[in-house]
């Protein structure tokens, strides 16, 4: 790209730069120059050319990666065969019968493996392919006949084995089969009917859920106003957690870190064993059924899940992109999303008026942003020119200000990620008070992909906002968070919320982002959230007051106050001038202190300015988790060491920071976190209920960051066998979610409902 940029004529920059001349004019000069000049040319070849790249189908790589796999299955790494096969699976094509054969193999490998790992269900399903694949390949209705047994599906395992045995030619072979088919019916007689009354309960999957009751959407309207353009409002009074949007993206894409973790169609963590595209080497997926639904072919095989497909057509998103070549791996997210926008609104035959509708701020780029988006526009049109009849620079001008309008309006899909996926809810079951494995809950949320939706982008942004959105696969829903009046407008926060963020950093954050500056409730007046972010101590010992931190100073407080807060502030309660400044070393020195009375490596991250706290706990907490892990008969004296370290760091904090400062609630729940880790789940009750008590006071007692704080409280609480506190904080937990999530939330944070359940069989017992 660097390339390019260097190769344009200077005039043709200070054009595209300074913005005076239209979009449609630079856009034709831009498109010649790549038609003419050598390094463009070239660098669409890269970019096109299925040949010159590594996203192409492969049969060397995939047989690489099969022999790579074999040997790492030899020495018993059965994680690193499995990503073997499945890279393998990318690059083998199903062009010949060679390569289906190849495939299959692949795929009974990766059974073998998934086998050996004893994700029973994910073998299966690849045997199966392997069989559609090749019906009579032996190895594959062996290899699943196998786990069917491990299964206890005993008839269908001996099923698989009739077919073994009618494939297999050898005396000997068929001897063994037949052997193996006895020792599966003896064992199908012996299963008794407890047996069969299995108690395991199935794992709640998501992508595959529907609601049982659908709820009604509130009625919303759009409104037109010079200053914000587009937003939306309420047509009458709605309480907490009323649903207001569902809506399905008009387009999305995967986000380049979340490529190899998450499926491609309906961004759900992947399963053990992805699918890959057919025809390139890119996409993988988590079904046969989302590989379909992107290439837009199929939809007969989709299972379920056709909530987020409602009012959707089958765009086959990746279809456009799909042979082999680059562009779609290389160039930057926003970019390939407008691809998809515009090789939709074409498929529907116009560029949608509704899109027409969606700012952009063109105009007030940076010429360099400018410059970059022509480039890249310019590109793009080159590389959809064989699926548009229109001329490059028509396609290129377009896309100046659709890849403009995404870089507004498409919003982050987050994923809700499981506490901790490798421990099963099951050890949560036996309040022991003795073990040290006491999970905590957190909600945790994971960007996974970028969209542009159509209705839910007209809201407007505010820092205190009154709507929540949440995801579930591709389908957004918004949710009233707090009760709201008819004819109101419905904002959502577009990144930066009250209480995450400094007051001027929120501002530059939009300003940065969304060339706008806030002018929302929150940000008129200096707000209570923004005090409580780093509050100090007054230096009176008697007064309660705020002494607002050094980093407060909305621009809309009068000089005075913004002159004192730089070296002094003063006290909100008594007048007293506190010296800010100093406060601020005698923070780091305490910490100082405790770096020396102790060598271990474990003190050093303790320092750190108070700014760059949750950075310094963060790790922190991770050197504790992985400590408590290590079964060293050391291991319990280091904790003894960390809990008076934390405790230490506490009357330190305590020291300078105000009682409701956000920067002593995270100090508090870290205190908790490393009190459970050292087993003393009693103690870190009173820490963890310090925290929510500010976190109500910086947020509001509604807040997604109290249920988050308070669900961490319940699971000490059951590790500490209070199952009275943990019920009661779960019920607060649950109202909150509600609100935010809806009355099905438990599909999503599936642990809830399991520790509901535990704590409800806990419950009654006491009672009893
Ligand atoms: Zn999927
Ligand atoms: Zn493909
Ligand atoms: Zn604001
Ligand atoms: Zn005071």
């Amino acid at each position: 790209m660097e390339g390019v940029k260097a190769s344009l004529p200077q005039t043709l920059v200070r054009e595209i730069e300074s913005g005076l001349s239209s979009v449609e004019s630079t856009c034709t000069a831009l498109a010649s120059h790549f038609s003419h000049n050598h390094v463009c040319f070239q660098l669409l070849q890269q970019l096109i050319e299925p040949g010159m790249t590594s996203c192409a189908k492969d049969r060397q790589t995939a047989l690489d990666c099969k022999g790579e796999g074999n040997a790492a299955f030899g020495r018993a790494s059965f994680k690193h065969a499995l990503d073997c096969y499945t890279k393998g699976l990318r690059f083998i094509s199903l062009d010949t019968q060679v390569d289906a054969s190849h495939a299959a193999t692949l795929l009974v490998n990766r059974a073998a493996t998934l086998h050996r790992l004893e994700l029973l269900d994910a073998a299966v399903q690849d045997c199966t392919r392997a069989i559609e694949l090749q019906p009579d390949y032996a190895k594959a209705w062996y290899r699943r006949g196998r786990i069917q047994a491990d299964l206890r599906n005993y008839e269908n395992a001996i099923d698989d084995m009739k077919k073994v045995f009618s494939l297999e030619s050898s005396v000997g072979g068929q001897k063994q089969v037949k052997q193996e088919m006895a020792d599966l019916e003896i064992l199908m007689s012996e299963m008794t009917v407890m047996d069969e009354a299995s108690h395991m309960i199935p794992a709640v999957d998501s992508r595959k859920w529907e609601p049982r009751v659908m709820e009604s959407v509130m009625d919303t309207s759009s409104t037109w106003t010079p200053e914000k353009q587009w937003g939306l409002s309420t047509e009458q009074n709605l309480e907490p957690g009323s649903l207001i949007l569902q809506e399905a993206p008009y387009a999305a894409i995967i986000l380049k870190a979340c490529r190899n973790s998450h499926c491609h169609y309906c961004f759900g963590q992947l399963p053990a064993n992805p699918m890959p595209c057919n025809t390139c080497a890119i996409p993988l997926y988590c079904t046969e059924a989302c590989r379909d639904k992107a290439l837009g072919c199929g939809s007969d095989r989709a299972t379920g899940g056709s909530l987020h497909l409602q009012n959707d057509i089958l765009s086959g998103e990746h279809k456009h992109e799909c042979g082999g070549a680059s562009w779609s791996a290389v160039l930057p997210t926003d970019a390939v999303l407008a691809a998809r926008i515009f090789v939709r609104s074409q498929a529907l035959g116009h560029l949608d008026n509704q899109l027409d509708g969606f700012c952009h701020h063109y105009e007030n780029l940076s010429g360099m942003d400018k410059l970059e988006l022509h480039v890249l526009a310019v590109v793009m049109a080159n590389v959809l020119k064989c699926n548009s009849g229109e001329a490059t620079d028509n396609v290129a001008a377009k896309l100046v200000l659709l890849i403009a309008r995404v870089r507004a309006n498409a919003m982050a899909i987050v994923s809700i990620s499981s506490p901790d996926a490798a421990v099963p809810m099951t050890e949560l079951s036996a309040p022991d008070v003795g073990s040290s494995t006491s999970t905590l809950l957190s909600i945790e949320q994971v960007k996974v992909a970028q969209a542009v939706y159509v209705k839910a982008s007209r809201m407007n942004h505010a820092c205190d906002p009154n709507v929540h959105v949440s995801f579930q696969s591709r389908c957004l829903s918004a949710r009233t968070i707090k009760s709201v009046l008819a004819g109101a407008p419905l904002e959502i926060s577009y990144g930066p919320q009250l209480g995450e963020m400094f007051y001027e950093d929120r501002q530059a954050w939009l300003r940065e982002r969304y060339c706008f500056t806030c002018t929302c409730s929150a940000c008129k007046h200096i707000t209570h959230s923004d005090l409580l972010l780093i509050a100090l101590h007054c230096s009176k010992a008697s007064c309660e007051g705020v002494v607002p931190g050094p980093a407060v100073s909305p621009a809309t407080e009068s000089e005075a106050f913004q002159r004192t807060w730089q070296k002094q502030a003063q006290c909100l309660g008594c007048g007293t001038l506190v010296d800010v400044a100093t406060a601020s070393i005698a923070a780091k020195q305490s910490m100082k202190e405790l770096e020396r009375s102790d060598s271990s490596p474990l003190f050093w991250v303790l320092v750190g300015n108070f700014r760059s706290y949750k950075r310094c706990l963060w790790v922190f907490s991770g050197v504790c988790r992985i400590k408590s892990e290590l079964s060293s008969p050391s291991a319990g004296k280091n904790l003894k060491v960390m809990v008076a370290a934390v405790l230490h760091l506490l009357g330190c904090c305590r020291d300078v920071l105000h009682s409701s400062s956000k920067q002593l609630a995270r100090v508090e729940d870290f205190v908790a976190q490393v009190l459970c880790s050292a087993d003393q789940p009693q103690d870190a009750i009173s820490h963890c209920q310090t925290s929510i008590q500010i976190l109500e006071q910086v947020y509001s007692q509604d807040h997604i960051a109290v249920a988050n704080e308070r669900l961490k409280l319940t699971s000490i609480a059951h590790a500490a066998g209070d199952t009275k506190c943990a019920l009661l904080n779960l019920g607060i937990v649950d109202r909150i979610m509600r609100i935010h999530y809806g009355p099905h939330y438990s599909v999503m944070f599936p642990y809830i409902a399991s520790l509901q359940q535990v704590l409800d069989k806990s419950g009654s017992f006491v009672k009893n």
